[in-house]
């Protein structure tokens, strides 16, 4: 499956809290959050996108990018699915 996503990309004020959402989620762990944040991690892990723990298809490091559940990449679909999101 190719980098980019087919969905539409979050963009201006929403892709900014979407970014803040993530790095919240970094500094003040949520079990919930952490299991979805693992599972998204797994397959960004296997990725090709994967640029040393940055995507390259949106530019964001995947630490925070995996923690912000308004965040979202075609190939998370399963996982985000069986997470309810
Ligand atoms: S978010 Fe992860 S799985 Fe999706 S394109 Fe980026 S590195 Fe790949």
């Amino acid at each position: 499956m190719p980098c980019c996503n087919k969905k539409k990309k979050l963009k201006g004020t929403d892709k900014l809290k979407s970014i803040l959402e993530g790095w919240k989620n970094v500094i003040w762990r949520n079990p919930e959050i952490e299991k979805i944040a693992h599972d998204r991690a797994e397959i960004c892990a296997k990725c090709d996108c994967n640029d040393k723990g940055w995507c390259n298809d949106c530019g964001c490091p995947i630490i925070s990018k995996a923690r912000s559940l308004s965040q979202y990449c075609d190939k998370w679909d399963k996982v985000d699915k069986q997470n309810g999101l």
